[in-house]
């Protein structure tokens, strides 16, 4: 790829390695930044920046917040009694979306893969456990329908059943090997109201 100048081809390749960018893709939108208007270029690159060095794990859910609480767990309006667990921030967005969800969540970054060799010890599980201690009435297990997110749940809800706290499990609306975050909001509502206990 030498026929373009050699920083060209650094923008190029260093887009290249992000997900879903093929080497057509990187390309155009390296000549698109470019073009850019240079306060738009800054803009982006700051923004970029700025996230990876202000995004942390809430102190209390473990979702990406760029303060020590989200705005989530810092609100008072939320009942904080009912904890829905998701596998990661895009599936908290996907349950926030609806609107409909007062409780707080809890979110793993993961699930539990045998095959991928990811254990209980790999996900954010010790801290839910940390956080039961307190005063919580119900535990939803909203984890995907895929083989990880069934022995997630399954694994979570034998650890929390001797707590006598309730554990329940989305209703099986969502489709079988679905990722939470393109699922409509409909299905979703329909799948938290329909939820079992486990
Ligand atoms: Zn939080």
């Amino acid at each position: 790829m030498d026929y373009y100048s050699s920083q060209i081809t650094k923008l190029i390749e260093e887009l290249s390695k992000l997900p879903g960018v093929g080497a057509k893709s990187a390309q155009r939108l390296a000549f698109h930044i470019i073009n850019m208007p240079k306060e738009q270029v800054e803009r982006l690159s700051s923004a970029m920046t700025d996230a990876k060095n202000n995004v942390r794990y809430c102190r209390e859910c473990f979702t990406l917040t760029d303060q020590e609480l989200c705005p989530i767990c810092a609100n008072p309006g939320r009942d904080h009694g009912v904890i829905m667990v998701v596998e990661n921030t895009r599936d908290l967005a996907a349950y926030e979306k609806t609107g409909k969800f007062e409780g707080v969540y809890h979110v793993l970054h993961g699930a539990i893969s045998p095959m991928l060799g990811i254990g209980p010890n790999d996900i954010k599980l010790k801290e839910l456990m940390q956080r039961l201690q307190g005063d919580v009435k119900e535990v939803i297990i909203a984890t995907n329908s895929s083989l990880e997110g069934e022995t997630t749940a399954m694994y979570i809800s034998k650890l929390i059943k001797p707590t006598g706290i309730k554990v329940s499990r989305i209703a099986s609306g969502v489709p079988v090997g679905g990722d939470l975050e393109y699922i409509d909001e409909v299905t979703l509502l329909r799948a938290l109201e329909g939820r079992i206990e486990l």
